[in-house]
């Protein structure tokens, strides 16, 4: 298998993901349907198409070769044989009229590819009529049939549907992997931006790009010495209105708590060596540095770290940020 994109560069990262494909790949065995699970901005499509050109791809091998015939149709977007379905809708936004149709269209010969193509994107989006209907399709496909599915978390599939893919977990990518990627893409920015883009958003580089690019990044920015000087406030008050921006932002919500660890950890470097590089809420870091004991500083750092893991669940929105200014406070032993 060759990860390179269309653009030149490389499919950053993942390489768990990478080793289990070509595992499959190179033997000369493409399964029926791949599930590319991760959360949105992960390359979950960008893969998919580069997996969907690998199919159709002429070359022996080390495909897809990028300079054939079928790999420059498949990079355009232009291959009569790859079909790409789905994508970017509403919970229950993708239907089974749909699937019914794409049922049909599967017996359907290829045109010139010895397979067809189906990436289905955001299959988390389908109704459970629409998984059922799938379902027939996928156990039994016709033999000249490849599917790719992309997905947040294969949970919010039926048991049925993820039982019958060949799931590939994608997710964030190394600090320096994801700021590599930054660079080409943005490169008015500066490393510092870049770098800290990068950790906010979990090594998530279409994350990372999005919140430089729409100002979200900024705005976060602004957002967290507020947050992390009201963790100290005489009243549990200020930690509420400091955190009321994201009752109608929950997708900010992971990178707000990252910047929280950074600050948190440049306040623990800062009692104890007060020159020490404090970079992204400087005077915030140097506020908790002072007014909180090592053993305080720790226990607010571990409720960070407990509740970024947390999100992961289906915990309700609004009760998610009560905890957290209530968890906050009490470590800080307020
Ligand atoms: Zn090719």
């Amino acid at each position: 298998m060759n990860w390179t994109l269309p653009d030149g560069s490389v499919f950053a990262g993942n390489s768990a993901a990478k080793a289990l494909l070509s595992s499959r790949l190179d033997a000369g065995a493409f399964p029926h349907a791949i599930l590319l699970e991760g959360p949105a901005g992960s390359g979950r499509k960008t893969l998919a198409r580069l997996l969907a050109a690998a199919a159709v791809c002429q070359a022996g091998s080390d495909r897809p070769c990028g300079v054939c015939p079928a790999c420059r149709k498949a990079f355009s977007k232009n291959h009569p044989d790859i079909t790409e379905i789905g994508g970017g809708g509403e919970a229950r936004s993708f239907h089974i009229d749909v699937v019914r149709d794409l049922r049909d269209e599967v017996y359907v010969m290829p045109n010139e590819a010895p397979v067809r193509v189906f990436i289905l994107c955001d299959v988390q989006n389908m109704t459970e009529q629409a998984q059922n209907s799938l379902l027939k399709v996928l156990e039994e496909p016709p033999a000249h049939v490849r599917f790719i599915l992309t997905c947040e978390q294969r949970s919010q599939l039926l048991e049925t549907v993820r039982s019958r893919v060949y799931a590939v977990p994608l997710g964030g990518v190394s600090a320096e992997e994801a700021v590599a990627v930054l660079r080409q893409r943005l490169p008015d920015r500066s490393e510092d931006e870049l770098t800290r883009a990068a950790t906010l958003w979990g090594g998530v580089i279409g994350q990372a790009i999005n919140g430089l690019s729409d100002g979200s990044y900024q705005e976060i920015l602004t957002l967290l010495p507020n947050i992390a000087s009201a963790i100290t406030a005489p009243t549990e008050l200020q930690l509420l209105l400091a955190t009321a921006p994201l009752e109608k932002q929950k997708d900010r919500v992971s990178a707000v708590l990252s910047g929280l660890l950074l600050i948190l950890r440049d306040a623990l470097v800062c009692r104890f060596e007060s020159a020490g590089s404090l970079g992204t809420a400087p005077e915030a870091s140097r506020t908790l540095a002072r007014t909180l004991t090592r053993r305080q500083l720790l226990a607010v750092l571990r409720v960070l770290e407990d509740l970024q893991a947390a999100r992961f669940f289906n915990m309700n929105h609004t009760l998610f940020l009560t905890l957290l200014c209530a968890r906050l406070r009490r470590a800080a032993g307020r």
